[in-house]
């Protein structure tokens, strides 16, 4: 007996509706050759998986998809360009507006904390009898939260000496802004749940606990992220160092392991010890003659 002709695979029509939604990252002038070509591959791709050539041709799909779309992203935006955005100061402001924006866009404005000022302010106000518990709780958390907070980056700061009055504005803005995202989050996450689980007295609690024990832990460790971010950028563009080489040895007394970065325009280079020690940190400032070998081509 024969074994079963393999059964033909269907036209990929969906993933070259895909396609189409790729090509809209590409610019204009070159969106047409750009989407022929995506649609000979796939076309290809259609040919030898109806062959049987491929031992997993969803996977197969899914990368010839995946690199569409990342070409297409690289059409619009060179990696040298992203790079750049992506290390400069302009990159923290935009990205926390971004998440500010998702934030109220998901949570219909962020309905069940102005709820809760609403409250607080009928409370202070004592205008009426109003239910205290809920807010007493969410008070109490806030409070927990931002004392993890505050110890954090009383043991974790940048040193006096790190930057102009720019840099601090900027770690000031990212510290500001990660806790009252965070913060947001951690609300309107709760009211969230409770939201999706009415019925279950077990589950509310369960996940009322674990978001307060995940409110402080991630608020912390956002707060040290930062910290290591900041010192990590050079104090006069404000721009991400790059180019970390490897410096010392552990071995060495006089010349402790550590990374050295550069600032890619060309302002100096920060040593920074491996030994976590935030304020052992070195700047060289290099003058103005240096700048002309850092000076790379505008993507
Ligand atoms: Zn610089």
């Amino acid at each position: 007996m024969d074994p079963p002709a393999p059964r033909p695979f269907r036209r990929p029509v969906l993933h070259q509706a895909l396609v189409a939604v790729a090509s809209l990252l590409v610019p204009r002038h070159d969106r047409a050759a750009w989407r022929a070509r995506q649609d000979r591959r796939l076309f290809e791709w259609w040919l030898l998986a109806e062959r049987g050539e491929f031992p997993r041709p969803g996977a197969e799909l899914a990368q010839l998809l995946r690199e569409a779309f990342t070409h297409a992203w690289r059409q619009r935006v060179p990696a040298e360009r992203f790079r750049k955005w992506w290390g400069s100061p302009l990159a923290v402001i935009e990205l926390a507006c971004g998440a500010a924006a998702i934030l109220a866009l998901a949570t219909g404005g962020c309905a069940y904390t102005r709820g809760l000022i609403r409250l607080a302010d009928v409370l202070l106000a004592q205008r009426a009898d109003v239910r205290s518990d809920v807010l007493a709780a969410h008070a109490f958390m806030l409070a927990v939260g931002w004392a993890v907070g505050a110890t954090t980056l009383v043991l974790r700061h940048p040193p006096m000496s790190f930057g102009r009055l720019s840099a601090w504005a900027l770690y000031l803005f990212q510290c500001i802004a990660a806790t009252a995202l965070i913060s947001v989050a951690w609300i309107e996450g709760g009211a969230a749940w409770r939201a999706c689980f009415p019925l279950s007295e077990g589950t509310r609690v369960l996940g009322t606990l674990l978001l307060s024990a995940l409110y402080p832990a991630a608020l912390g460790s956002t707060l040290i992220w930062i910290t290591k971010d900041q010192v990590r950028r050079c104090p006069v563009c404000l721009h991400r160092l790059e180019m970390p080489v490897s410096i010392g040895s552990w071995s060495s007394v006089f010349n402790p392991p550590a990374t050295e970065l550069l600032c890619a325009e060309g302002h100096g280079s920060l040593v920074l010890p491996d030994a976590e020690d935030i304020a052992g940190r070195q700047w060289i400032a290099l003058d103005d003659s240096w700048r002309q070998l850092f000076r790379h081509t505008p993507a």
